[in-house]
């Protein structure tokens, strides 16, 4: 039975990234990097369900989403680009396969990085953040989602990465395995990778191909 939750308020976080502070269900709970099916509560829309991730703490007394809008697919993301706090959503239980398994490294592209959000706030929170490292590719130093935040992290390691604009001082990339093996010194380790399903299909191999345990790789599945 999908829960219909309130919108509390929302909030920019990059240009098209918004922030949905929402009412939370009595006992619902999730582990960081969980998503769960979202509708918007209203004629017409409930039935158009897409999958976003928990961003918040998982004891927050909100639950939290934080959502890329793309105005030109006329669908969900738009919608929610438009929305007004008071509206409501139905969401779903949680589900997904993205969890921390222990220390590694994320690799992110773009909106990807949103399990990121959860589990990394969570291990700041509990004080384990140390020898965790977090690569985030994006088009632009525009796009990055909440770059003041990794960057104040202590004892995370960030890496950012820019591929559509020479004039910034992250321009590099994209993340393959050249860019692999320039900027990782050890393959035995953990890896995370979330993105488009393209980049997450290239980077998992390419990993591999470097030495790394599949076992040892955690994506959406
Ligand atoms: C497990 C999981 C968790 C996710 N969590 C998040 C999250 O926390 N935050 C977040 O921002 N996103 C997240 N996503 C991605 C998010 O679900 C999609 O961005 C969203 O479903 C798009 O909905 P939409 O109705 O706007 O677009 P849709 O109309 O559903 O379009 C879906 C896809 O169709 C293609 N498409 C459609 N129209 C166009 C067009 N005009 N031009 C180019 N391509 C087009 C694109 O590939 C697009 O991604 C997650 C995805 C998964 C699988």
């Amino acid at each position: 039975m999908p829960h219909s939750v309130r919108i509390l308020d929302t909030e920019m976080v990059t240009h098209n990234v918004r922030r949905f502070r929402l009412e939370r269900p009595q006992g619902y709970d999730f582990t960081p990097g969980q998503a769960t099916e979202v509708a918007i509560d209203r004629d017409g829309w409930r039935e158009e369900k897409r999958p976003f991730t928990f961003t918040g703490l998982t004891d927050d007394p909100q639950l939290e989403f934080t959502i890329k809008i793309y105005p030109e697919h006329e669908g969900v993301t738009d919608a929610l680009g438009r929305i007004a706090a008071g509206e409501a959503l139905l969401i779903d239980a949680p589900w997904g396969t993205i969890r921390y398994k222990g220390p590694g490294t994320f690799i992110a592209g773009g909106a990807g990085l949103t399990p990121f959000i959860a589990i990394l706030r969570d291990l700041a929170r509990r004080g384990e953040i140390a020898g965790n490292r977090l690569v985030f590719s994006n088009k632009t130093e525009a796009d990055i989602i909440m770059r003041e935040t990794w960057e104040a992290m202590d004892g995370l390691d960030t890496l950012f990465v820019v591929t559509d604009e020479p004039e910034s001082p992250l321009s590099g990339g994209p993340v393959d395995r050249d860019f692999l093996e320039r900027h990782v010194a050890d393959f035995g380790q953990r890896f995370y990778v979330c993105g488009p399903d393209k980049m997450v299909a290239d980077i998992t191999s390419a990993l591999k191909a470097l030495g790394a345990d599949p076992d040892g790789l955690v994506f959406e599945e």
